[in-house]
């Protein structure tokens, strides 16, 4: 076990399913175990939910339903704000938890634990605000009432990059409007999604609230328990945060009742140099787009495209800055760049790597895995690489920087956009006309110029083309877990 972790922490840390306000063990006692990806070692072995615990796990929530979507508004968000304050002031114990699962450095786990309460900040704020209509009707003979309602029992499927902020992200709005929950963590780093689902189940049991608002079911068989909910006529909608290859799937599986659906896929990020662009910018922007949880983020810039007069020295710099940075575990002092979640994603960063020299790309720096224990592979920077190459045109999900050259602004518009994602795009430029137009043509749902980062509570998050459907965050988030309803009076 990591000596990170608070004593404290350990001997309260939930490790079973959270069904209707209760923690017990998944049936027949099947456990699964987490590993500390900079240690290889175990952490904890963790409750392994079947598809009759998942059944269960729905009930409570059907059951809670009712109770729940008759609280006042203003309840529902003195709750979310006793949530949020209790996440912050244990800060530093839930950070050290993300850095034993995911492998994040103690500043990177402390900066998610901040962004992830903020979503129990913003929609507290939200709860109350959701407005409806009443007019008369245009002919004048009666009364139009429109109405937003809780769509009702939602199951969330969260990935494991950021165990938090993905989780606190869905349940934050889907309280706020009124919606009971089943959430299914991701296997790799379910811990402290459990740890939230924990101070919200005693937040819920302080205030007098129904149990079973809130139910957690970690597993090792995620098709397997969820499949039966998407066909059971309780849950009333999914919201899911994945790889677009499983979120196919489950689309797939949700049109058999036609649920609600909100999508939240996979990206492959442009990061557009352009030739006026201040290039001190772009490269410290390129460092905290490209490195947040070493690559492993949904919004990492996958490919660099720089102008033809800058890219060699672009490239120059950004290896210069990544082999100044210092890799090892994430609780160690002075540590950069953690390890990656296993050593699946070690495998298949160096495939990539491997795959775009085989086709000429220059290695600058990296390259290669770190010679010790744990998921560690070095940040590396890639020049002259083709635009066909697999580390182009796939998810890298690792600290690698292809950097690809274009001559003219149509080029790179055309190259950013060579993609079936649209999540994420980030522009440098110092020309307003240049940036009103990338702003207008890049296919993305959110589009940083001169920013390395977008991510907000309080804006809409989530992406176009195969990246998705739906937002999360800002008003847009919790239109999730409504529905409308006209009453004509
Ligand atoms: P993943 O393999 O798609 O898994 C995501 C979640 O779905 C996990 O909880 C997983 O459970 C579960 N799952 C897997 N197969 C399932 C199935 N057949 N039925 C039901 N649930 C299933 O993705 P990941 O590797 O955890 O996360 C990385 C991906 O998420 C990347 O593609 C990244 O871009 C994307 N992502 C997107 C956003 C966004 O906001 N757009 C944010 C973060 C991450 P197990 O853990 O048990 O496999």
């Amino acid at each position: 076990m990591s000596i990170a972790l608070s004593p404290a922490l350990v001997s309260h840390l939930p490790t079973g399913l959270l069904v209707g306000g209760h923690w017990g063990p998944a049936t027949g006692g099947r456990t699964f175990e987490v590993v500390d990806p900079a240690t290889e070692e175990v952490l904890f072995d963790v409750a392994d939910a079947s598809p009759e615990d998942a059944r269960r796990a729905l009930a409570a929530a059907h059951d809670a339903a009712p109770a729940w979507r008759a609280t006042a508004p203003r309840e529902r968000g003195e709750l979310l704000r006793g949530v949020y304050e209790r996440i912050v002031a244990r800060a530093d114990d839930i950070a050290a938890l993300i850095t034993a699962e995911c492998g994040k450095t103690r500043a990177e786990a402390r900066a998610e634990v901040l962004y992830g309460a903020d979503f129990f900040r913003w929609y507290a704020e939200e709860a109350v605000r959701f407005p409806g209509l009443h007019r008369r009707a245009p002919a004048g003979a009666n009364r139009q009432l429109v109405q937003r309602r809780p769509v009702g029992p939602a199951l969330l499927i969260t990935p494991w990059n950021f165990p938090i902020a993905m989780a606190t992200r869905k349940i934050g709005p889907a309280l706020a409007a009124g919606c009971t929950v089943v959430v299914k963590p991701a296997q790799l780093a379910p811990l402290t999604t459990m740890l939230v689902a924990e101070v919200l189940r005693s937040e819920l049991e302080d205030r007098g609230l129904p149990a079973g608002v809130v139910n957690i079911v970690p597993t090792s068989r995620a098709g397997d328990a969820t499949s039966p909910l998407l066909t059971d006529p309780r849950l009333r909608k999914l919201s899911f945060t994945g790889s677009t290859g499983v979120g196919r799937s489950l689309l797939a599986q949700a049109a058999g009742q036609v649920l609600n659906v909100s999508m939240e896929l996979g990206g492959n990020a442009p990061f557009v140099v352009m030739a006026d662009a201040d290039l001190d910018a772009a490269v410290e922007g390129a460092m905290v787009a490209k490195l947040r949880n070493s690559g492993q983020s949904c919004v990492a810039a996958n490919r660099f495209l720089v102008h033809d007069s800058l890219a060699r020295e672009f490239a120059r710099r950004l290896a210069e800055r990544f082999e100044a940075l210092r890799l090892g575990p994430g609780a160690d002092d002075g540590v950069d760049l953690g390890p990656l979640i296993d050593s699946a994603a070690v495998d298949k960063v160096d495939e990539l790597v491997g795959d775009a020299s085989g086709r000429g790309a220059q290695v600058l720096t990296g390259g290669e895995r770190l010679g010790r224990k744990g998921y560690f592979y070095r940040p590396t920077v890639l020049a002259g690489v083709d635009p066909d190459a697999r580390v182009s045109r796939e998810e890298i999900f690792g600290p690698v920087a292809p950097v690809l050259a274009f001559a003219d602004d149509d080029e790179a518009i055309a190259l950013a956009n060579d993609t079936e994602h649209g999540l994420a795009a980030y522009a440098y430029t110092t020309s307003l006309d240049r940036a009103m137009r990338l702003g207008d043509e890049l296919e993305a749902g959110m589009i940083g110029i001169n920013r390395g980062m977008v991510s907000d509570a309080s804006a809409p998050f989530g992406g176009v083309k195969q990246s998705g459907l739906g937002r999360e965050g800002g008003e847009a988030g919790i239109e999730e877990y409504l529905e409308t309803v006209y009453v004509a009076l």
